[in-house]
């Protein structure tokens, strides 16, 4: 099996399976347990914080653990957003954010809230000086994602957040702890999901700068500093920690030989003809390559490769199960016949030459059988 759809989900790797072990057999007590067994597990709990919390430049006490980065980007837009709206009921944010923000951003808005969607260009890149326009006395906060999960487009951070000083600003960071980590001390709130980096499901954390207000979404026993109730999940929260050392130890090395590989699956992609990518070629993370390819059908495509051992997408995992246009590439200015063929291809850090030549090749013997049966059809 050749796996490219890793800005779905990646593989745990087996050093992180090791650091939870403990966690899930020996050492289950409650961290809020007072015995020794509690305190074994709130050591732990405490060290995975400071370790997060290391890399996001934060003090430990400003790092909350959630399921995952669906309930952070909630978090933001619930809880924080509540108790930010006494400084004023304006939110902005991009036409291109997951719909764990875009959803919450609607429901916002028929409370009351003034939402801005800014838009952006041909590449998915937002124009810092369109935030500046965008910016009201009301303007209380600002959620904008690092790396977008379908194109890849890599959003100039440090221009936004100088163009709204003031302004509480947050960033979903699930696609690009890599390049996020490097801007984290300018962001006051950011996201993260440990699948995407080698790490368990149903994991990630938010970050929340001292200081800024919050109305806890879960309520009862006064976990997570009185933020979000619930016993935590000590192994994932554990296998969180180690995902985000291995991928921070090797994000240079990571991220070169993603470029590398990245480039080599488009050319050869390119290579078959009537192709387009989507996204910039230099403001962008290397993980991610969506193409299209005239004349055939996205669904029949990674059907068809699926058939042939090689996992792809199309546009967005989370709503690939819908036919809807991407809302990314329409966004984008993308028509939507030309959106409806499109595949993303994602690496990851344990993606090899080998998966690339096989998905080529693969990729080659699709793309001429659903042409030729397209010109049949024709
Ligand atoms: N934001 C982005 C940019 C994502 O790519 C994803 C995963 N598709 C999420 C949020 C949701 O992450 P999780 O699966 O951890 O809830």
């Amino acid at each position: 099996m050749i796996y490219l759809d890793n800005a779905a989900t990646t593989r745990m790797r087996p050093e992180v399976r090791a650091a939870m072990e403990p966690f899930l057999d020996g050492a289950y007590g409650n961290p809020s347990s007072i015995h020794g067994e509690g305190r074994k597990a709130r050591r732990a709990l405490e060290d995975a914080r400071e370790s997060v919390a290391r890399h996001l430049d934060a003090d430990p006490k400003e790092i909350v653990f959630t399921s995952g980065a669906t309930e952070a980007n909630n978090l933001v837009l619930t809880g924080i957003a509540e108790a930010l709206r006494p400084r004023g009921n304006h939110l902005i944010t991009t036409s291109i954010e997951h719909p764990s923000i875009l959803e919450p951003a609607a429901r916002l808005e028929k409370q009351g809230w003034r939402v801005t969607r800014l838009p952006v260009d041909a590449d998915g890149l937002v124009d810092p000086a369109d935030v500046a326009r965008a910016i009201t006395p009301q303007t209380s906060l600002m959620s904008i994602m690092s790396v977008n999960n379908e194109v890849g487009t890599l959003q100039p951070l440090e221009l936004i957040r100088k163009a709204a000083p003031g302004v509480v600003i947050h960033c979903d960071a699930a696609q690009g702890f890599r390049t996020v980590a490097l801007q984290a001390p300018s962001l006051d709130l950011i996201t993260l999901s440990a699948h995407k980096i080698h790490g368990p499901k149903g994991i990630g954390a938010l970050r929340i700068r001292k200081g800024l207000p919050i109305d806890p979404q879960l309520l009862g026993g006064g976990q997570e500093f009185e933020r979000r109730a619930g016993t935590e999940n000590v192994a994932a929260i554990v296998g969180l920690a180690a995902a985000m050392k291995l991928a921070f130890a090797d994000r240079l090395l990571d991220l070169s030989r993603m470029e590398r590989l990245r480039l080599k699956l488009k050319a050869g992609l390119e290579r078959l003809g009537g192709a387009r990518v989507f996204g910039p070629e230099q403001r962008r993370s290397p993980h991610i390559l969506n193409i299209a390819f005239d004349g055939v059908d996205g669904e029949a495509a990674i059907l068809s490769l699926d058939a042939a051992g090689v996992c792809i997408s199309s546009g967005s995992a989370c709503s690939s199960l819908s036919r809807q246009q991407s809302h990314v590439l329409k966004a984008m200015g993308v028509p939507a016949d030309v959106s409806r063929s499109s595949l993303r291809f994602s690496l990851s850090s344990l993606t090899t030459e080998e998966d690339i030549d096989g998905a080529l090749s693969a990729t080659a013997a699709v793309i001429e059988r659903l042409r030729k049966i397209s010109t049949v059809e024709r």
